[in-house]
């Protein structure tokens, strides 16, 4: 049994570089400790390999297991640093010019939040994703000195309530208090993939930087929330990493990291005026639908991608079906009363996995590339100017 684990191990590894070769939206799926010990656990198998089993606890028998395979899987015990070690090396890449998007997914109260900021409380301790994201790309930039300069600027955009259409706005927040109506927040394509022009940027040159701007980020998040009635759990939140780099031959490196923790993808119950008056309708984010449309298609091969349906998908374009690399944390609860999200999200998890990106591309100019596209640049205004 031991030998067959081997193979299947082997083989795993392999159909892991397969899958970077052909740069899948990779998936990690991360199931948080159960909230009490008595409580039934779903989760039945966790494979080194990245497989996943789980019950259906109306259907013990045979027939009420489910099988997922991904790129990884965590089980309760994984610790901030596993995952983050587990990431690093993509997160790394956007130093060298790639642009990549990291997003968690999974209903409220899966850990989404945990994995990307930390426990709530404002503690240093167990730090998640953005800022050791963070800390580590200044460590990187800082042993580069001698033959690398980088910029390195932030931005949160929060993406605030877009499926009541009455109410369709856009929140930004952090760290500046700021809101702005759908019709106002432009997303503008840039080098680096869409940006939002009207958030503010920020230079950051520490991690202190950073743990500022988080802390003025956290406050106004509170306050903002409380002014709109608004439940975190129904925004998502963004944090764009843009790096800019200048390295001793002169070649510029430009690109940008998404850190992303979305609104929670559980139906929602919720009252609505219709013409039969006031109905109780199941309701989803309405990004969150459309990313979801946005993944079935790209997995589909659909010539049609409709990107533009939401703000969200609008952002991140480019991390999903462009030259990026990206990386989506599938969040779980283990209790018996979350099954049914619990397998809608690794389902919707199974389906990213399938999604091809482009080879991914990195955004590195040479000073001769540079001066040659200028050349062609003058070359064509000369051509227009005599015809
Ligand atoms: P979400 O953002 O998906 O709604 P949270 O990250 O807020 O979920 O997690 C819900 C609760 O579970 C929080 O109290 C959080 O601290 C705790 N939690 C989540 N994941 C873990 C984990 N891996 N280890 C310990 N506690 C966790
Ligand atoms: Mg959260």
């Amino acid at each position: 049994a031991l030998g067959y684990h081997k193979v299947v191990k082997e083989n795993r590894n392999l159909y892991n570089m397969v899958q970077d070769l052909k740069g899948n939206i990779r998936v990690y799926c991360r199931i948080r400790p159960a909230f009490s010990a008595e409580a039934k656990n779903v989760v039945d198998f966790i494979g080194e390999d990245g497989s996943l089993v789980v019950l259906d606890p109306l259907k013990p028998q045979k027939d009420g297991r489910k099988n997922f395979q991904f790129n990884r899987v965590f089980g309760p015990t994984a610790t901030q640093e596993e995952i983050f070690k587990d990431t690093q090396p993509l997160i790394r890449s956007v130093m060298d010019g790639y642009n990549v998007c990291i997003f968690a997914y999974g209903q409220t109260g899966s850990g989404k939040t945990h994995t990307m900021c930390g426990p709530s409380g404002g503690s240093t301790k167990d730090m998640g994703i953005n800022y050791l994201a963070l800390n580590d790309l200044f460590q990187l930039s800082n042993k580069r000195t001698d033959t690398v300069k980088y910029d390195i600027h932030v931005q949160m955009v929060e993406i605030y309530n877009e499926q009541n259409r009455l109410s369709v706005f856009h929140f930004i927040c952090w760290p500046d208090f700021v809101f702005l109506t759908a019709h106002k927040l432009e997303i503008r394509s840039c080098d680096s993939g869409p940006s939002v022009p009207d958030a503010t940027m920020h230079s950051v040159k520490s991690t202190s930087d950073v743990l500022s701007l988080m802390k003025l980020g956290e406050v106004n998040r509170v306050v903002s929330s409380t002014a709109i009635n608004n439940q975190s759990s129904r925004s998502h939140s963004i944090l764009t990493v843009l790096v800019h780099g200048k390295d001793v031959s002169g070649s510029i490196i430009r690109s940008c990291l998404h850190l992303v923790d979305l609104a929670g993808s559980e139906r929602v119950a919720k009252s609505e005026v219709t013409g039969d008056g006031l109905k109780e309708a199941q309701y989803i984010n309405k990004s969150l639908s459309c990313l979801g449309d946005v993944i079935a298609a790209l997995a589909q091969k659909s010539s049609y991608i409709p990107y533009r349906n939401s703000k969200l998908t609008l952002l991140l374009q480019n991390s999903l079906g462009g030259h990026a690399k990206t990386l989506m944390f599938a969040h779980v609860s283990p209790e018996a009363d979350s099954f049914g999200e619990t397998i809608s999200t690794l389902k919707f998890a199974q389906r990213a996995s399938t999604v091809e990106l482009g080879a991914a591309r990195m955004n590195k100019e040479s000073t001769e590339v540079k001066a040659l596209k200028e050349q062609i640049e003058s070359l064509k205004k000369a051509l227009a100017n005599k015809e």
